[in-house]
């Protein structure tokens, strides 16, 4: 080492700067949670299972979302709507059980892709930490959105135009 680097005052004072230098830029770090980061509309959050206009369930328990799943995150047990259960489910088949494992999910927005009843979308809303494992499997009561028309969960953003259009024909079945 030569003479500068044996008694390392350079190197310190260069440090210094450096580190004074950060003191005057602009902040990377925000004060979470009292801050909050704007998300883009297209954020992939917390799932939520969607009901139809008249509070209906809107998911028939095909497994598609299971399926696609590369995680392998999500369960569900199917069952036979009863009759004077109209009002609850929108077909005649719907999931008893649905859970998803959020430690397994990687937030990849295939299960929403794939499901053909718009029963399940992704939402900006964060998983919430939990110190226990079993924490992280949601079932319907944290997926299923409020029956409340006023708390219900608008996804609207995240369907593209051709889909918004689609809806508007109700010749369709999917749309009745
Ligand atoms: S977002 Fe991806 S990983 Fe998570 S449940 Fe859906 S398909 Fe599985
Ligand atoms: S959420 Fe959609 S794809 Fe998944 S089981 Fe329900 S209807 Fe099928």
């Amino acid at each position: 080492m030569s003479f500068w680097e044996k008694i390392y005052l350079p190197a310190v004072l260069n440090g210094m700067r450096i580190t004074f230098s950060h003191l005057f830029r602009k902040k990377a770090t925000i004060r979470y949670p009292e801050t909050k980061r704007e998300f883009a509309e297209i954020y992939r959050g917390q799932h939520v299972l969607k009901r139809d206009e008249e509070g209906r369930e809107r998911c028939t328990a095909c497994g598609l979302c299971a399926v696609a799943c590369p995680a392998e995150a999500i369960i569900m047990v199917a069952d036979e709507r009863k009759p004077g259960e109209e009002n609850l489910y929108r077909e005649e088949k719907y999931a008893s059980v649905y859970e998803i494992n959020m430690l397994r999910c990687i937030f990849c927005g295939l299960c929403e892709e794939a499901c053909p009843k718009e029963a399940i979308f992704l939402t900006k809303k964060i998983v919430a930490s939990d110190y226990e494992r079993d924490g992280f499997i949601y079932g319907k009561d944290k997926l299923l959105e409020p029956l409340d028309p006023e708390k219900r969960i608008d996804i609207s953003k995240r369907e593209t135009k051709e889909v918004l259009e689609f809806k508007k024909d109700k010749s369709k079945k999917h749309n009745q």
